[in-house]
């Protein structure tokens, strides 16, 4: 089944013209939905205004080739050839490798796109999850390291046993993608690929983007509904997305490159609300890594994005910048 599922919903689940929305004007537009598996997740799009589904033909098979190239459990993706040669020239590779690169040297190495080994070690890739013993790890770790991966005119080169996992920044990437696509063809939407929010243009009615941010406690339940309007990225990392429990103790997915452990703090989730879907997902799992009062510092130096960070206490912290997108749900401002 667990083969079956993703086939399933790939051939299945495509459905359109679900409903019909009022505009200002006299033209009603229609809204059009999809829901695929790819890139290991569920992901949903909702169209406006692409009245003969070819938009969202497009969306789809670019999502469908976005997954055999940069999957790195899949046997025949291009990143699999890298992590298998040690060299590759695909493009899309090269430049997801860059901007790991860049969020990972402003934020101490928290964003490290070399940890497969480890995560397979933790079962992490392969569904069969185990807690490794430390003298496991600090045997990968002459394989892990920024400084394995180098950058070539044509694409990427890794050092002898070095393997890449794009999972912290190629959902955000295929958000981005998806995004100019749509603004190529003048159609609106929204789409939700994972713990990635895109949206795109303006709702047939003018109205504003009413975005849910997960309460970690509850999958049916908002921590925030947040007012957008216009192209935003909206990306959360957490530790419920994917973790295992152990003797009483969550595993999450996401790893700190310093211990080679899945991260363990105060934070459940954060949020990162930025123009660029590639850079919101790199710099989630980052954030995620560097925890609340590090995310802060950072949100301060740079002013390039704004976030909310879940804490297991249950109080949601949200940049000043944002505060007043807040539609509904408490919670505590960080100032400038
Ligand atoms: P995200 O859900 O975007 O936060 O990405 C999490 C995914 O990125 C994990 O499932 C791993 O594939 C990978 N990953 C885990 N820890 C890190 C890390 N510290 N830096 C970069 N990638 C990571
Ligand atoms: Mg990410």
């Amino acid at each position: 089944m667990k083969k079956l599922l993703p086939v399933l919903l790939a051939l299945v689940l495509i459905f359109s013209a679900c409903e019909l929305l009022p505009d200002s004007g006299a033209k009603p537009q229609a809204a059009s939905d999809a829901s695929i598996w790819a890139m290991d997740t569920v992901m949903d799009l909702r169209l406006y205004g692409d009245a003969d589904g070819s938009v969202m033909a497009e969306l789809t098979a670019l999502l469908n080739e976005l997954d055999r190239e940069l999957s790195a459990v899949s046997e025949d993706s291009a990143l699999t050839a890298l992590n298998e040669s040690g060299r590759t020239d695909n493009a899309r590779i090269r430049l997801l490798a860059a901007e790991a690169q860049r969020v990972s040297g402003f934020t101490g190495g928290a964003l490290d796109i070399t940890l497969l080994p480890v995560s397979r070690a933790w079962g992490f890739s392969t569904g069969s999850y185990r807690v490794p013993d430390t003298a496991e790890l600090e045997a990968l770790r002459g394989l892990v390291g920024m400084d394995k991966l180098t950058l070539t005119d044509e694409g990427v080169s890794l050092s002898d046993g070095a393997m890449l996992d794009l999972g912290a920044l190629a959902k955000g990437y295929a958000a981005e993608l998806c995004r100019e696509r749509m603004e190529q063809a003048g159609v609106a939407g929204r789409l939700s690929l994972g713990g990635n929010i895109q949206t795109v243009g303006t709702k047939p009615d003018g109205s504003d983007w009413l975005i849910g941010v997960q309460d970690p406690e509850d999958e049916n339940r908002y921590l925030l509904t947040l007012r957008l309007s216009g192209a935003k990225a909206l990306v959360t990392s957490g530790d419920y997305q994917r973790y295992f429990m152990q003797d009483g103790l969550r595993y999450c997915h996401i790893l700190d490159p310093e211990t080679l452990a899945p991260v363990r703090g105060t934070l459940r989730a954060v949020t990162v609300v930025t123009d660029s879907g590639l850079y919101a997902d790199a710099l989630s799992t980052a954030l995620f890594v560097l925890g609340r009062e590090a995310g802060e510092v950072l949100w301060r130096e740079r002013g390039d994005f704004e976030a909310i960070w879940a804490e297991a206490d249950g109080t949601v912290w949200v940049t000043a910048g944002l505060a007043d997108k807040v539609a509904e749900g408490e919670f505590e401002v960080v100032g400038p």
